[in-house]
C-alpha cells in the first residue's frame, strides 16, 4: 500500500476527534471524520475507506449500528471500535456483529496505530460480502466456518486465514514470501515450506481431487493463485 491510507474516524467527543485526527495525519492517513452516527454511517457508506475506527457510544446510530449496517451491506472494510473501560459485553457483541479489533478508553496512540497497522496487513481487498461462495463450498467470514453443501469442513485457524487471504486476492499470483507475510505475519514462521504444507491441507479440504487442483492452483516458479 503505496497511496495514503483512508481512514474514517467516527468519535462524538470534540477534543479526541480532533487530536486523534491531527495525530493520524502526521502518521500519512487521509482522515475524514464524523461527530454522530448517522452522519458516520452515511459517509462510511460511500465506501472507499481502508479502516474505519468506531466509537460506540455516540448519538444517533451508534457504533454497533453502523458496524452491523456496514457488515449486512457486504462492506468488508477493516473496523476498529473504541469502547469504555469495562465493557466487556460490548466486545463480545461487537465481534459477533463483525467488528474486527477493539481498543479501550482510554488508550495510547502508539497502541491505537499499532491495531490500525495490523488491521489494513490483514484487510486485504473487499471481499464480496459475510460469505463466499464457490464450488459446493460456502465460507462464512463472520462465523469463520467453511461448509461443503452440507458438511462443515474442520479448518484450522490457519487455514482459514490463508483461505480467505486467497478469496481477498483470487485471481493473482500470490508468491510464498507474500502469503508468509501476510497470513502469517509476525509469528517468524522460518520457512516458505511452511505455506507448501498448509496449501496441501486447504486443498486435502476443499479440492474435489487434491492431486489434481482447480481452485488452489501452482504458479510454477511463481506461487499459487486461488481461482475460486
Ligand atoms: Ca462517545
Amino acid at each position: 500500500m503505496t497511496e495514503q491510507p483512508r481512514l474514517l474516524l467516527v468519535e462524538d467527543e470534540p477534543g479526541l476527534r480532533l487530536t486523534l485526527s491531527d495525530r493520524l495525519r502526521s502518521e500519512g492517513y487521509t482522515v475524514e471524520s464524523a461527530a454522530n452516527g448517522d452522519d458516520g454511517f452515511r459517509v462510511a457508506s460511500q465506501g472507499g475507506f481502508d479502516v474505519l475506527i468506531l466509537d460506540v457510544m455516540l448519538p444517533g446510530k451508534n457504533g454497533f449500528d453502523i458496524c452491523r449496517d456496514l457488515r449486512q451491506k457486504g462492506d468488508a472494510t477493516p473496523i476498529l471500535m473504541l469502547t469504555a473501560r469495562g465493557q466487556t459485553v460490548d466486545k463480545v457483541m461487537g465481534l459477533k456483529i463483525g467488528a474486527d479489533d477493539y481498543l479501550t478508553k482510554p488508550f495510547e496512540t502508539p497502541e491505537l496505530l499499532a491495531r490500525l497497522e495490523a488491521l489494513r496487513r490483514r484487510g486485504g481487498g473487499p471481499v464480496t460480502g459475510p460469505t463466499y461462495k464457490f464450488d459446493d463450498v460456502r465460507v462464512d467470514f463472520r462465523s469463520t466456518e467453511v461448509w461443503h453443501g452440507e458438511e462443515q469442513l474442520q479448518l484450522s485457524a490457519k487455514e482459514f486465514q490463508l483461505l480467505k487471504y486467497f478469496i481477498e486476492h483470487r485471481n493473482e499470483t500470490l508468491s510464498r514470501e507474500v502469503l508468509l507475510h501476510e497470513v502469517w505475519g509476525y509469528e517468524s514462521t522460518p520457512s516458505t515450506r511452511t505455506v507448501d504444507v498448509h496449501v496441501a491441507w486447504l486443498r486435502q479440504k476443499v479440492e474435489e481431487d487434491p492431486k489434481k487442483p482447480k481452485l488452489v492452483l501452482t504458479v510454477h516458479g511463481l506461487g499459487y493463485k486461488f481461482v475460486g
